[in-house]
């Protein structure tokens, strides 16, 4: 059976050679005798693939010596519970910009165990570009963005300051697919399902200065000061998920690293970006600066041709492109591994369709 494209907005799309890499490891990693799946976490073998996967990511983002790297579980969205529990501290209260569906989640989240203010919202415009105007607190025990939105299809395509006050960015739909300065956050996370490998692990990168101010009542399982000083192995890790992460990044590297698969991105979403533009049947719904390169939203303004299409595409080998159902219409998701080829398939097929439809 022949592989489709995958518009998928996670779990999404992983290059087919990572997949082949896989396969050929699956039954016996190298000369091991095992499958990664069956390995002790705490065995020397295990823990090769462990520091590779960690160093990899530290030279793809340029990851300062003062952050630590934690391969954690749960999500994205146990990190909502774990930056607030982390993070509060005495201060006790937090700023959340709130431009879509996961900024708002976790803002909703956080409520739960300090104060919450809103800094900047885009929600009354229906999430559809980022805000430029932020009330930032200064006393705030941290400022908290989401830097492309995956619903709604906007990304930050800058980096605002909040002074002295630590930074917190889920990058869970655009990490590694755009050069970042991780020296300007203090916190980064992201669920892995998108850009780094399969569901069920999630990265996140700490300054360390931010360590060990967890409320008293913290599950284990969400100090990142313990995790930290555990090497991620509090209990048992997703090791095979690390192990994918590490397929990944050696894709990435060998691709030319972040600088490069931005280049890739940037071209991508032109492509569609352009049609979308010069279509008389579909257009973009977002704020042109602040559209994503990651998740591309576009819609005809019928429900009926909306549904249409995406059968019709899907009938063509490109599925998944039915929008979320909180907002309809189709998105494209055009991650690292969604080759050009695959965009270039994709705008063959809304022409075709626009012509049927004209
Ligand atoms: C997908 C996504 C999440 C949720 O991830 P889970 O791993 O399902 O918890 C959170 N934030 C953003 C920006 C996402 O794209």
């Amino acid at each position: 059976m022949e592989r489709v494209y995958n518009f998928a907005a996670g779990p999404a799309t992983i290059d087919q050679s990572v997949l082949e890499k896989a396969r050929k490891e699956l039954v016996c990693y190298q000369d091991k005798g095992m499958s990664v799946m069956e390995m002790s976490h705490r065995s020397a073998m295990y823990l090769d693939i462990y520091n590779e996967t960690e160093a990899l990511l530290r030279q793809l983002m340029g990851i300062p010596d003062n952050y630590k790297v934690l391969f954690l579980q749960g999500g994205a969205t146990l990190q909502f519970s774990a930056v607030p529990l982390n993070l509060m501290g005495e201060k006790n209260s937090a700023d959340y910009a709130d431009t879509g569906n996961f900024a708002h989640l976790a803002a909703e989240e956080a409520k739960k165990y300090g104060e919450v203010r809103i800094a900047a919202s885009s929600r009354e415009d229906g999430y559809t570009f980022i805000p430029r105007q932020f009330d930032w607190n200064p006393d705030a025990a941290y400022a908290y963005i989401t830097t492309n939105n995956t619903i709604y299809g906007t990304r930050y395509t800058f980096v605002p300051d909040t002074g002295s006050v630590p930074l917190v960015a889920d990058m869970s739909s655009n990490i590694l697919s755009e050069p970042t300065d991780v020296s300007k956050f203090g916190v980064i996370f992201a669920g892995a399902q998108k850009n780094i490998g399969p569901a069920g692990l999630c990265v996140a990168i700490i300054r360390e200065e931010l360590l060990g101010q967890e409320k008293p009542f913290t599950p284990k399982l969400l100090s990142w000061a313990l995790e930290a000083k555990n090497g991620s192995m509090l209990n048992t890790p997703n090791t095979y998920g690390i192990y994918m992460a590490k397929l990944v990044f050696e894709w990435l590297r060998d691709l030319g690293g972040v600088p490069a698969v931005y280049e890739r991105n940037v071209a991508k979403a032109a492509i569609l970006y352009d049609y979308l533009d010069e279509s008389r049947l579909f257009r973009s719904p977002v704020h042109r600066e602040d559209r994503s390169l990651m998740n591309v939203p576009f819609v005809t303004g019928n429900a009926d041709r909306d549904a249409a299409f995406v059968k019709y595409a899907a009938a063509r080998g490109l599925v998944n492109l039915k929008g979320h159902r909180s907002v309809g219409g189709m998105r494209a998701s055009i991650y690292n591994a969604m080759p050009v080829e695959g965009v270039k398939a994709l705008v063959d097929v809304m022409k075709a369709f626009e012509k049927e439809n004209a």
